[in-house]
């Protein structure tokens, strides 16, 4: 069995899907593993280390996939880039399916077995495997970092001789997993933390973290299927926005992560909102990507508007490459020790098993996911 590890190809992706500590691991698990050559730069993982690790360093992707049964991205690699794979080798990674139905067709095309790891269910067992969980909790710590150095100025309180420093307000909006990390990892900063969600059980999760929980009494509960919330009715939506309005012109720091399963993000920061916040103030979108929490927010850039700083980044993860390469690739581990026989050291992929019928895409040169194979048919 071989493993293949490509260099991401989009630009300032910086994650790489292995590290040497799981390297090790898939060569315990009985695999060849090959590595293209600088496929850790970005996250500061020198090939060197892979190779101490067990890989062989293979010059370009083409000597990487050569013969591979299974090949490890971030990002969806070109079908073409995967010519000379064993025939149905597995391609796993964050394959971003949605709007790119055209790019998964020609992946079933090349006649591998594309899997995609956002697709893999919240459930006990395959919590380890959850890549939207362990880069959402990056994503959460890094925005908190990301306002902090925009903000330019102290977040603690501090009571020097030269006088008292007045802490920082920070209000999260969405306190799911992104959320509660930046929760908490503005409260470590020393800044006043509120939050908000539609989700009444977010509430105890918020206190608990120490940071008071708003929520207007006239939405009572909008928790959805799977522990995800709905999206509002539009009454509900106007409770909520005059709640943020009278909320959000005291802040300093902003930190908006609100998202509804496959729905665009839901705008809860309006232009004249922003307006009302003082001059120097931060706001970090974390919806960005799927349209943006904040009306003025633009997808990948930072805004000053009216003195108020709107950062869009679309990859805040991958800002922290490092940290978020040593959590993916062990994700990607945990998945593939499920695909492997222990005994056989063989690839035994059980069709049946609900993580591979949830994340698979293609299979024996179809499209398979029920999400995509009727457009693809
Ligand atoms: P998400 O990324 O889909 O959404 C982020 C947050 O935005 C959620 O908390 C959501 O309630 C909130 N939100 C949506 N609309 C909003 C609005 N109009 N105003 C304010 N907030 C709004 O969520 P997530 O981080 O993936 O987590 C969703 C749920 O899944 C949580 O209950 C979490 O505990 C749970 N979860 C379970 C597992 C598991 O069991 N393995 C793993 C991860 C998350």
């Amino acid at each position: 069995m071989k493993i293949a590890i490509l260099r991401e190809r989009l630009a300032g992706e910086k994650r790489v899907a292995a590290t040497p500590e799981t390297v090790g691991k898939l060569k315990a698990l009985g695999a060849d593993v090959a590595v293209e050559a600088g496929a850790g730069e970005g996250s500061r993982i020198l090939d060197a280390q892979y190779a101490e690790a067990g890989a062989v360093i293979a010059p370009a992707a083409e000597a990487a996939v050569k013969g591979a049964d299974i090949v490890l991205v971030v990002r969806r690699p070109e079908a073409g880039s995967l010519k000379g794979a064993a025939k149905g080798a597995l391609v796993i990674g964050a394959l971003d399916p949605y709007g790119n139905e055209g790019e998964v067709a020609a992946l079933a095309k090349a006649g591998v077995s594309a899997f995609a790891m956002e697709f893999m269910p919240r459930i006990t067992r395959a919590q380890v495997m959850d890549i939207l969980s362990s880069q959402a909790n990056l994503a959460g710590y890094q925005a908190v970092i990301e306002a902090s150095a925009a903000f330019e100025r102290a977040l603690p309180m501090m009571m020097t001789a030269a006088g008292t420093v007045r802490p920082a307000k920070a209000f999260v909006m969405g306190a799911g997993v992104a959320g509660l990390q930046a929760i908490a990892t503005a409260k470590r900063l020393g800044a006043v933390v509120s939050a908000t969600d539609v989700r009444a059980a977010a509430g105890e999760q918020v206190e608990s973290l120490g940071a008071k929980f708003i929520m207007t009494d006239a939405l009572k509960d909008a928790s959805g299927e799977g522990g995800y919330a709905r999206e509002l009715t539009a009454d509900e939506q106007a409770a909520q926005q005059a709640l943020v309005a009278s909320h959000i012109a005291k802040q300093d720091i902003v930190i908006t992560t609100a998202l509804i399963p496959g729905r665009p993000a839901p705008r809860l920061v309006t232009r004249a909102m922003v307006e009302s916040m003082a001059a120097g103030s931060v706001i970090v979108d974390l919806a960005a990507e799927r349209g943006g929490n904040v009306e003025l927010t633009r997808p990948g850039e930072v805004i000053v508007h009216n003195g108020v700083t709107i950062i869009g980044f679309t990859n805040l993860a991958g800002r922290i490459p490092t940290t978020a390469s040593q959590l993916y690739a062990r994700n990607l581990l945990a998945f593939i020790e499920t695909l492997v026989d222990k005994e056989t050291k063989a690839l035994a992929v059980n069709w049946d098993d609900e993580l591979v019928k949830a994340t698979a895409l293609t299979r024996d040169g179809a499209v398979v996911h029920p999400a995509f194979a009727k457009a693809a048919a």
